[in-house]
């Protein structure tokens, strides 16, 4: 069946599509599918994100559910309290504008699964909700679980001396946790749009560098050792350097690496990261599916080049502020900087070619049979030549199929490039 509700990540619609009715659904199907007694929920500071947390509280109860509030959080303290309780739910559109809103759950292990999701959406349109007896209606406590975060982080990480950090929490989430958490580890904190606004007017919550000029002039100008950008709802960070650039999220994701023994990353993720470790998992995008392979192969570390990372050492689910503890940590000791020198850089591309919705699995298959040679289809069609890769995959949400590549040099990479494109044309073309 094809998914109605569920995107990429978790619920995500414009808030005129999630009405207090459609709320107190999902509270009542994930009170009819879930096995815990009692449910986390957390929010943003998104305008809506109350209403829908009432309403989605008022769905829970009526199952039977205990619920425990934990009021505008990060979306990883709702991970780190889901380990207390089994099952939570995070009111958040991430990254996207103000007007758009959205519901991510969360078991013990991390963010639910696809299959874990379709099982939601079924009870969801089905409507054969659990109801409570009237004296099984469940009740609320309220919990704070910022401080908990906080000192979870403290007891893995501590600086060696006092450094200057810039703190972008872009009006939202990380406005609760990071600037405290950088203070209590010893920082001088310079906290920039660190008072929570649901209408965002820092600027697009996307850490993008065209998003963070003043975050950027702000480094430089108060001669920052660091600066540290979380997105909308504190899972991902972003880091620019003393001299005001926005590290490229590749080469984070291999400072970040450097040396480990076993690191999972997806498909797309640059090859510089396997220059820096000793082995690397690759799996489909998504931080689920990075937790997953985490689990399995006993890793050591895992992200995506979107920012999100994954220390398995404390728990399996993304962490905006852990991701920003480490950093302040590896700065404090030397380290950062060093290893940044030492991180290649290889020259990448991506190109969108139109392609409809309903053409893009046919297009898919006809690929497989266009390309000879060895062909990874762990997500899309990825193919890695000596000195290169590149990635065929069509757009979750929007009409394309994308080409990503990578090449030692910018002629390996064009070769790649004009490679990929053929392919797509012939494709289209076979019958
Ligand atoms: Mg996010």
């Amino acid at each position: 069946m094809t998914q109605q509700l569920f995107g990429t990540s978790g619920i995500r619609k414009k808030v005129t599509e999630l009405s207090p009715e459609f709320a107190v659904n999902v509270g009542a199907s994930l009170g009819t599918y879930s096995m815990d007694e009692a449910i986390v929920v957390g929010r943003d500071t998104r305008t809506s994100s109350q209403m829908l947390e009432f309403a989605l509280v008022s769905g829970l109860l009526s199952t039977g559910k205990r619920v425990v509030r934990l009021g505008v959080v990060p979306t990883p303290t709702v991970g780190v309290a889901t380990q207390d309780y089994g099952t939570g739910i995070m009111i958040t559109a991430s990254h996207n504008p103000p007007e758009y809103n959205g519901f991510k759950f969360w078991g013990a292990n991390g963010g639910f699964s696809s299959k874990q999701e379709r099982e939601i959406e079924n009870i969801f349109l089905s409507g054969n909700f659990k109801r409570a007896s009237w004296k099984k209606i469940g009740e609320i406590k309220e919990r704070n679980y910022i401080d908990k975060h906080i000192n979870l982080i403290l007891d893995h990480i501590e600086i060696e001396r006092k450094i200057k950090v810039v703190i972008d929490c872009a009006n939202s989430a990380g406005s609760f946790l990071t600037p405290y958490l950088l203070r209590k580890l010893g920082c001088e904190v310079i906290a920039l749009n660190s008072q929570p606004d649901g209408f965002f007017p820092c600027h697009e919550l996307e850490p993008t560098k065209e998003n963070l000029e003043d975050t950027i002039k702000a480094v430089r100008g108060v001669n920052a050792d660091i600066g540290i950008v979380h997105d909308g709802d504190a899972d991902r960070t972003a880091v620019i350097s003393k001299d005001g650039s926005l590290i490229d999220w590749d080469d984070l994701l291999a400072l970040l690496a450097y040396g480990k023994n076993k690191v999972v990353t997806t498909v797309d993720a640059s090859m510089r990261i396997e220059d820096v470790c000793k082995k690397v998992i690759r799996t489909r995008v998504g931080d689920v599916a990075v937790a997953e392979a985490i689990k399995k192969e006993s890793a050591d570390f895992g992200g995506e080049p979107s920012g999100s990372f994954i220390f398995p050492n404390l728990h399996l689910f993304p962490d905006g502020p852990l991701a920003a503890a480490i950093v302040v940590q590896m700065v404090s000791e030397g380290k950062f900087y060093e290893i940044l020198k030492e991180i290649p850089s290889y020259p990448t591309k991506r190109v969108k070619i139109p392609c409809e919705d309903e053409l893009k699995s046919i297009l898919m298959e006809k690929l497989k049979e266009t390309i000879s040679g060895e062909i990874d289809t762990t997500d899309g069609i990825r193919i890695r030549t000596d000195d290169g890769w590149i990635l065929i995959r069509p757009s979750g949400t929007e009409p394309y199929v994308r080409i990503t590549a990578e090449g030692k040099d910018e002629k390996t990479l064009n070769e790649l490039v004009k490679m990929g494109k053929a392919w797509i044309k012939e494709a289209m073309y076979r019958r």
